[in-house]
C-alpha cells in the first residue's frame, strides 16, 4: 500500500506565510479524560477526546482546529486526484429548490431521509443529500453540443441526510462532507472511459489515505443506474458486509445475486398431503416433530426442507403501505440489509400482532403458499390466491423442488408441496442471508465475509437523470441526443473517521503523515528557562525546515504532556526535558512506539529524515 510521502515543496498552509508556531497553550483544544457517553467506536471516542470534533446535535459535529486540519488534508488529496483526471471543481448551494427533485421523483423517493423546509413564501426547499439534479440542470443551462463533452465536474460540499440511525460520530452523520462528481458523455463508450478514470482516481485517493480497502460490486440504491462499485475500508466497525472469493469475486452482500439452481424433475413426488403439527410454529420444532412423526425413508428432515414464509409491511415514500410475503428455505434467515437494499425506497418492518389480527388469512407460524381442501391443492397467496398478498420467492425455490410448509390452518403443515406444480409466486427476491462457504455467483470459489466502511461509490447513472431533466445535446449529425452520466462520491468527513479508526490504539489517535494536523509535536517537559528555550528553538528550526510544528508549552506535568501527545496522535513527538542537561532530546514515533535519543544539534536532521521516510 502506497503512503503519501510528505512533500515539502507542495506545502501551502496559510500559517506558513507568517511562520507562527502553533502553541498548545493557545490552541483551541481541550483533551478529555472521559469517553463521550454516545461513543460506540474507537475513532469517535478519540476524535472527541483529543479535541478534534464536538457534537452539536445527533449526527451533527463541529470541527475544531485540529480536526479541521485533518479534514483539509483529506480534501487536498481528493482535490489533487480529481484535478488530475481533468475534473473541474464547482460548488453548489446546500439549500435547494424542490422542483428538480420533483422532476426525478426523488422529492418523494427520499422519504423521511430528506431535510425539507419552506421559505417565507411557503415555497418548498431541501438540504441537498446529493446533487445529480443540480449538476444535470447546470450543464443543460450552458452546454448544447457534443463538442462540449466529455465533461466531469465535482464539488466538495456539505450534504444533509436525516439518517434513521446516525452513529459512530463522523462515520454516519446527518450533516457530512462529500466529494461528489458527475460525468457527462455523448455515448456509452464515453461513459465507460469517464467511469474508468474516476475508478483510477479513487484507487489513488484511497491508497494515499493509507486505508486497507476493497472494491466491491454494489447496488445503485435510490440513484438508479447500472454499473456500480463501492470502495470499502476493511473494518469490523463498518456497517457494510462484503463477500470475497479466492478467485477474485468481491461484492457488497446487498449486491450478491446467488447462482440460480436449475429446475428439478418432480414427476416422482406424490401429491401434497397435510400433517398435524401441534405447537410446531417454529422451524426447529417442525423439523423435530417431522423426524419423529413423519420420518423420511431416505434421510432426516432438515430445516432446508421447509419453506418458510415471512410477511413484511412496506411503507412507501408516497405514504401508502403494502404487505409483502417472502418464501425461502427454512435454514436461511432474511438479511435485513439485503432486504432493505432490494426494496428501497420502501421502508420495511416486520408484521406486528395487530397486522395478523387484521389479516385472518395469515395463520402465524403456519403460513404457506397453498391450502388443501378435500384433497385439492389451491393457491393461497399471490395474484392467483384468495389472499391477495404479493408473494416473492427466494431463487433457490426453483420449479420442481418439494417442501414442507404451512397449511394456513393452525397446527397443520403440508408435505410435498412442489414449486411450480402446486403454487407459483409473483416473482423472485434474492434477500436471504449470504453465508461463509456459499459459492460465489461467478464460480470463483467459496465466499468469505467481512465488514467494511463505505468510503466511496462510483456508478454509471446512464440517461435516467438527463432524460428526466431534458439534458440533450446535438451530436455530430446535428441530431439531439440524450447525454449519459456517471455519479461518483467520496465520504470526505467519513474518511477522517475511517482513517482514525484504522490507525488509533488504546492510547489515542495515530495519524499517517499525509493526514496529520501537524508533523511533529514538541514537548517541553520539566521546569526551567533552559528547557523552554531549547524547545522553542527546536520548534522554530523545524518550522523553518518546512514542517508543521505543534509546541506543547503548557504549564503541565510531563505525564499530562506524554498522555496528550499520544491521544492527539501526531506521527512524531520530540521530548525536550531532563536529557537536555546531557545535550540530548528524545524522538518518539507514535505509530511504532519507537523511541530514540539524539543530540540536540541532530534533532532537526533526524526529524526530517523520519518525516521524509
Ligand atoms: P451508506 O450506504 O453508508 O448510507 P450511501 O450509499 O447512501 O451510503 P452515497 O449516496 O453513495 O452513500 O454517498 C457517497 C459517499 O458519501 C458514501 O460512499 C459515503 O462515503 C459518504 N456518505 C454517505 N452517507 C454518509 C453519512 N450519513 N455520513 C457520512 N458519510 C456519508
Ligand atoms: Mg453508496
Amino acid at each position: 500500500m502506497q503512503r503519501d510521502c510528505y512533500r515539502i515543496v507542495d506545502r501551502s498552509w496559510p500559517d506558513k506565510i507568517t511562520a507562527v508556531i502553533t502553541r498548545l497553550s493557545q490552541l483551541f483544544c481541550r483533551t478529555l479524560r472521559e469517553d463521550p457517553a454516545d461513543a460506540e467506536v474507537a475513532s469517535h471516542r478519540w476524535l472527541v477526546r483529543a479535541g478534534y470534533i464536538r457534537r452539536a446535535a445527533p449526527g451533527i459535529y463541529s470541527w475544531l482546529p485540529l480536526g479541521l486540519r485533518v479534514l483539509a488534508n483529506v480534501e487536498r488529496i481528493v482535490r489533487e486526484e480529481m484535478d488530475a483526471i481533468g475534473a473541474q471543481e464547482v460548488r453548489f448551494p446546500a439549500l435547494l429548490p424542490r422542483e428538480p427533485y420533483e422532476d426525478t421523483n426523488r422529492w418523494t423517493e427520499y422519504g423521511p431521509n430528506l431535510f425539507r423546509l419552506q421559505d417565507r413564501k411557503g415555497a418548498d426547499y431541501l438540504l441537498g443529500p446529493t446533487h445529480e439534479e443540480m449538476f444535470t440542470l447546470l450543464v443543460k443551462d450552458l452546454y448544447s453540443s457534443y463538442k462540449d463533452l466529455p465533461l466531469s465536474l465535482y464539488q466538495i460540499q456539505t450534504k444533509y441526510r436525516d439518517e434513521a440511525r446516525p452513529r459512530a460520530g463522523l462515520l454516519r452523520g446527518r450533516e457530512f462532507v462529500m466529494k461528489d462528481s458527475y460525468s457527462f458523455d455523448i455515448d456509452d463508450a464515453g461513459l465507460d472511459a469517464s467511469y474508468a478514470a474516476h475508478r483510477a482516481a479513487y484507487i489513488r485517493i484511497f491508497d494515499r489515505l493509507g486505508l486497507e480497502y476493497v472494491i466491491v460490486k454494489a447496488t445503485s440504491g435510490a440513484m438508479g443506474g447500472s454499473a456500480s462499485e463501492e470502495f470499502l475500508a476493511v473494518s469490523p466497525s463498518g456497517e457494510d458486509t462484503f463477500v470475497r472469493s479466492p478467485g477474485g469475486y468481491a461484492a457488497n452482500v446487498e449486491a450478491v445475486r446467488i447462482p440460480v439452481p436449475t429446475a428439478v424433475d418432480a414427476s416422482a413426488i406424490g401429491a401434497a398431503r397435510p400433517v398435524i403439527t401441534p405447537e410446531a410454529g417454529t422451524i426447529n420444532a417442525l423439523v423435530t416433530l417431522a423426524n419423529s412423526d413423519f420420518p423420511r425413508p431416505d434421510r432426516e428432515w432438515t430445516a432446508a426442507d421447509t419453506l418458510k414464509n415471512v410477511v413484511f409491511k412496506l411503507a412507501l415514500p408516497d405514504g401508502t403501505s403494502d404487505l409483502l410475503m417472502i418464501g425461502l428455505p427454512g435454514d436461511r434467515d432474511i438479511d435485513p440489509k439485503r432486504l432493505e437494499a432490494a426494496l428501497e425506497p420502501a421502508e420495511v418492518t416486520a408484521l406486528a400482532e395487530e397486522d395478523f389480527a387484521a389479516n385472518p388469512g395469515l395463520v402465524k407460524g403456519f403460513i404457506g403458499p397453498v391450502t388443501l381442501t378435500d384433497g385439492v391443492v389451491a393457491q393461497h397467496l399471490g395474484a392467483e390466491g384468495p389472499l391477495k398478498l404479493r408473494y416473492l420467492l427466494d431463487p433457490r425455490v426453483v420449479p420442481g423442488t418439494a417442501w414442507i410448509t404451512g397449511a394456513n390452518v393452525s397446527d397443520t403443515h403440508l408435505i410435498d408441496v412442489v414449486a411450480g406444480r402446486d403454487f407459483t409466486a409473483d416473482g423472485v427476491l434474492d434477500v436471504a442471508e449470504v453465508r461463509a462457504g456459499d459459492p460465489a455467483p461467478d464460480g470463483s470459489g467459496p465466499l468469505s465475509l467481512a465488514r467494511g466502511i463505505e468510503m466511496g461509490h462510483i456508478f454509471q447513472l446512464g440517461r435516467k437523470y438527463a432524460e428526466a431533466l431534458g439534458l440533450k445535446v446535438l451530436d455530430s449529425n446535428g441530431k439531439l441526443v440524450t447525454v449519459t452520466m456517471g455519479s461518483y462520491g467520496v465520504g470526505v468527513s467519513r474518511a477522517v473517521a475511517a482513517v482514525a479508526e484504522a490507525t488509533c490504539d488504546d492510547h489515542g489517535l495515530s495519524w499517517p503523515p499525509a493526514l496529520a494536523p501537524f508533523d511533529v509535536q514538541i514537548l517541553a517537559t520539566g521546569k526551567g528557562e533552559e528547557i523552554a528555550g531549547a524547545a522553542e528553538r527546536l520548534a522554530e528550526d523545524l518550522d523553518a525546515a518546512g514542517l508543521r510544528v505543534l509546541l506543547d508549552d503548557r504549564k503541565a506535568s510531563p505525564g499530562v504532556k506524554f498522555t496528550d501527545a499520544e491521544v492527539m496522535g501526531m506521527p512524531l513527538a520530540v521530548v525536550v526535558g531532563r536529557g537536555l542537561a546531557d545535550g540530548v532530546v528524545e524522538i518518539r514515533q507514535r505509530a511504532s512506539g519507537e523511541r530514540s535519543e539524539v543530540a540536540v544539534g541532530q534533532a532537526v536532521a533526524q526529524v526530517l529524515e523520519l518525516v521524509n521516510r
